[in-house]
């Protein structure tokens, strides 16, 4: 399997040689938290699939809703003047999961750079339908991640996402994120870091000039980036400013939506109505690529109210509002509450941040530890704590592999230990990834 591998797929983000030098683990099986390799090995899955696997592996409903509709209506696009129940049934049953949020209507997509490319586009349309065509750009955070399609490589913060496609998009700048441990303003005060960041966008903004700006992306709490999370501050106060300029806040809620932070959305974890929130990943669990951005009342109104008739032309997707992909949204979204995840996820986050700060304490190849919200952490390791000069990449691969010997997989991204697991983890699953990676930092030591 290793060798076929090697010579005929080419796997994301890796050059195609990495495969034969280096030839990635094959997972033959997944149940419950748990997966297992062709090697015979059986681990803690502390990645989630990738941030998606929130209910686990082994989710039954999901598994029935999938099945029952592929014998009923298997597939039938919402394109040309059709839809269908499931789809219907799906934007209600949102409709009442992000009304706190102040989100009241629904377009699908079929993942998470769909959605993100869906909302910068709904975000032009939108101040063009409101004879404000001259806002077109686009403000993000440095190290914030939007996926691969064009438009969200070009709101990405991070030079590997960027320097191997441009030129992207014209018109779309970045801010610094509120990032204490490496900052430009050597500030590690989350709150003061948090109001030089809103200083940066409202001089970025005046730079521009406001009426230039279609709209603000960022993720409640920066995920591939190496999970940063904010001071409580920052995300009401980018609302404040971006409301303020008549630019859109578009919340890229791909990885924080349905749970992860410990609230059931990033935005409600602080306390912010964006006007459009993209999700996907959990949205399915990992059953189906599936997504939907979520549309605030003020903005379906400009829409409705359109009297161009060219609202809404020329953006869809032949899987928009796929009924597989519902149906299996469905089911999830009832079995994420009716298992109310993000109280798990909020209580053994916890768990899970206090034990990373007690390995901090041993071992010394730990530079920051960044959690204490929901089920998603992680480790910046440094070669040397006083200068942060950066650890080298055979050290992490090291401990990577010896973590997994020890039973959990654990996501390694640069300089970053990233743990995302899915929320239906146990207290005993949070000990059995804090003792792997102990073993891990041990062997590397
Ligand atoms: N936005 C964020 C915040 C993400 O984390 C991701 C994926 N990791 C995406 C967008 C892109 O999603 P997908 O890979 O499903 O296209």
């Amino acid at each position: 399997l290793k060798e076929h591998n090697a010579k005929s797929l080419w796997h994301p983000m890796a050059h195609p040689a990495d495969s034969l030098a280096n030839p990635p683990t094959i997972i033959t099986g997944a149940s419950g938290v748990r997966i297992s390799d062709v090697d015979g090995h059986e681990v803690i899955d502390a990645v989630g699939g990738l941030w998606n696997v929130n209910l686990g592996f082994s989710c039954q409903p999901v598994k029935d809703a999938i099945a029952a509709q592929l014998d009923v209506l298997p597939y039938y696009s919402t394109f040309r003047g059709t839809s269908n129940d499931q789809v219907i049934q799906l934007a209600e049953v949102l409709k009442d999961f992000f009304a706190a949020d102040g989100l009241t209507r629904a377009f699908f997509t079929s993942g998470g750079s769909d959605s993100v490319e869906t909302a910068l586009r709904l975000a032009r349309q939108y101040h063009k339908i409101r004879g404000e065509a001259g806002r077109t750009k686009f403000l993000s955070l440095k190290k914030g991640y939007h996926g691969t399609h064009m438009g969200g490589a070009s709101v990405n913060g991070n030079a590997n996402f960027r320097t191997q496609y441009e030129p992207l998009l014209p018109g779309c700048y970045h801010i610094p994120a509120p990032y204490t441990y490496r900052n430009p303003f050597h500030e590690s005060d989350p709150a003061k870091l948090a109001q030089l960041c809103l200083q940066a966008l409202e001089d970025e903004i005046a730079f521009q000039g406001a009426g230039t700006i279609a709209a603000f992306i960022m993720e409640p709490i920066l995920g591939a980036g190496g999970v940063i999370p904010p001071h409580e501050s920052f995300m009401p106060g980018v609302r404040e400013i971006c409301s303020k300029h008549g630019i859109l806040l578009i919340a890229d809620e791909v990885i924080t939506a349905f749970g992860r932070t410990g609230s059931w959305t990033g935005s409600r974890h602080w306390g912010v109505q964006p006007d459009f929130m993209c999700t996907a990943k959990a949205i399915t669990n990992g059953y189906f690529p599936f997504g939907a951005v979520m549309i605030a009342d003020a903005v379906v109104e400009v829409f409705e109210q359109d009297k161009t008739g060219r609202a809404a032309i020329g953006h869809g997707y032949t899987y928009s509002g796929h009924p597989v992909g519902a149906a299996a949204a469905l089911a999830c979204l009832k079995e994420t509450l009716r298992l109310n995840v993000a109280e798990n996820a909020a209580a053994r986050g916890q768990e899970l941040h206090q034990g990373l700060l007690a390995l901090q304490e041993k071992h010394t190849l730990i530079g920051d530890v960044r959690g204490g919200h929901g089920l998603m952490c992680a480790m910046e390791l440094v070669a040397d704590r006083a200068s942060k000069s950066p650890i080298d990449k055979q050290t992490t691969a090291t401990l990577q592999e010896v973590t997994y010997q020890n039973g959990a997989m654990v996501r390694v991204s640069g300089p970053n230990i990233i743990l995302s697991p899915p929320l239906v983890l146990t207290a005993q699953d949070v000990q059995g990834i804090l003792s792997a990676l102990d073993a891990g930092f041990s062997a590397v030591r």
